[in-house]
């Protein structure tokens, strides 16, 4: 008797397996939510000192998220860009009200931007019901995701990831079309059955449109800025756009040739 190939006798077709990258941040883990909540200390901190000053909260707001998105965009994801953003804005306006300048204030900002690291992380939901999900029809995974290595490999390590990634972990200093390319070209992915997963459309969703991949939005609870921006490709391949992770199997199941 011809012996059976494993996934026949399982009852999945091996035709419609698919290679699955799936983003990190505020698609598997919250991540938006935390950087949100020290800009509020941030900001209010700089109302306190600024009192007097002719300077509104949503300004210093303004400034901060210019100011981060341009560092992200000359140096990339690196542990200091958001910190630095802080002393950058505190900086800006000690200069244009004329304000003395100190350097413990400085150290102060730059130590609450870092605190963002510390802060401790919730999945979003069903997280971990979506990947077993996936995993089980025999889907090969991999988390594609931008940002510090070591912060990330410890939100790895944290929720116990690997079990479903790995060594498929690829993390870029610059997440864009380019990097999702080097993934696909190394590990040998067929275009046609490869997804992008993610809450950004700028390094997510427009990459893989780019890269002719399939691709499934789905939008963040708290989204930055930077991941704002129009989609001006026309897709050849399928783009979804889901409200939740729970429904990615079956939306692949239903796409996937
Ligand atoms: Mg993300």
């Amino acid at each position: 008797m011809k012996k059976l190939d494993f996934k026949v006798q399982l009852g999945v077709n091996p035709m419609k397996l698919q290679s699955i990258l799936f983003d990190l941040d505020d698609t598997l883990l919250h991540c938006n939510k935390y950087f949100e909540l020290v800009i509020e200390q941030f900001a209010d901190q700089m109302a306190t000192w600024f009192r007097g000053y002719n300077v509104k909260q949503h300004e210093i707001r303004t400034k901060q998220a210019e100011l981060d998105v341009a560092s992200v965009h000359s140096h990339g994801f690196t542990v200091e860009h958001f910190p630095q953003s802080f002393v950058d804005t505190y900086e800006h306006f000690s200069d244009l009200e004329g304000r003395p300048k100190s350097k413990s204030e400085a150290k102060f900002l730059y130590k609450l931007g870092s605190s963002v690291f510390e802060q401790e992380i919730e999945a979003y939901p069903n997280m971990r019901e979506t990947l077993t999900a996936l995993k089980s029809r025999g889907h090969e995974l991999s988390l594609y995701t931008g940002g510090v290595k070591e912060v990330q490999l410890s939100k790895v390590a944290r929720f116990g990831l690997d079990e479903f990634f790995h060594d498929r972990i690829f993390i870029a200093l610059h997440k864009n079309t380019e990097a999702m390319e080097e993934v696909i070209v190394k590990k040998g992915l067929d275009r046609r059955r490869t997804w992008m997963i993610g809450n950004s459309i700028r390094t997510d969703i427009v990459p893989a449109l780019e890269n002719g991949i399939h691709s499934i939005h789905i939008p963040a609870i708290h989204e930055w800025d930077y991941n704002n921006v129009d989609i001006r490709i026309q897709p050849r391949s399928t783009f979804l756009r889901l409200s939740s992770l729970l429904e990615v199997p079956e939306a692949i199941e239903r796409h996937a040739v």
